[in-house]
């Protein structure tokens, strides 16, 4: 039995220390903007070095702790009622990369629209010039755009407002892959969870959870 076996077996006996963190239902330590001081630190050189070629970032969402991503997972699912029209952009609650503090939703905040993070305005619109700095850049400062545009990727639709500081979020991937889903998603507050079936979390897993860009892989 290899050691991911083992863990599958006797998963309460051998959680990950740090899987209530992972799991948002305990805050990691965290700066003011809801960063991991490192992702933070590096966040903030992005931005400065960004505003010298006239691009203004702004951050939207950092942190979000599980009962957040809750209210927002069932906000859409009373309005759709349907777990696959949800999980096309929403992460289940506790599952969510915001979770761990190494997240960052980016917009230009000189432009004001209603709904920002629409990939539209990224690709030709308001936030072209903020996507193509990024692109180009975030990677020196270490952040990774998550949910790419690559058509063979599947899981969460492309999201090009959401960028991770790899250094900390891929060990809190590698950590996360431990957790047995079953066990931590069989939660009536999550609307919809009764379809939470092993099929589902298996496919979930595989296409949304690992769903990434590889240089973000463990
Ligand atoms: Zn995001």
């Amino acid at each position: 039995m290899n050691r991911r076996e083992f863990l599958q077996l006797f998963p309460f006996i051998f959680l990950p220390p740090r899987s209530e963190e992972l799991l948002g239902k305990r805050r990691p330590k965290l700066d003011k903007f809801g960063f991991r001081p490192k992702a933070g630190e590096a966040f903030r050189d992005m931005q400065a070095d960004a505003r010298k070629d006239g691009i203004h970032i702004y951050p939207v969402s950092t942190y979000r702790d599980f009962w957040h991503q809750l209210r927002i997972w069932n906000k859409k699912y009373r309005k759709y009622g349907d777990v696959q029209k949800v999980i096309e952009y929403t992460a289940i609650p506790g599952t969510s990369r915001h979770h761990w503090g190494t997240e960052v939703d980016l917009i230009d905040p000189r432009i004001k629209l209603r709904d920002p993070l629409s990939s539209q305005y990224f690709e030709s619109g308001p936030f072209s010039e903020l996507y193509l700095w990024l692109k180009k850049n975030a990677k020196k400062y270490g952040f990774y755009e998550v949910y790419d545009k690559r058509p063979e990727r599947k899981g969460f639709k492309w999201e090009p407002w959401h960028w991770s500081f790899s250094e900390e979020s891929v060990p809190c991937l590698k950590q996360f892959l431990y957790l047995d889903l079953k066990i931590h998603l069989k939660d009536p507050e999550i609307l919809g969870s009764e379809n939470f079936d092993q099929e589902f979390l298996t496919k979930y897993k595989q296409d949304y959870i690992l769903g990434i860009n590889p240089k973000l892989m463990p």
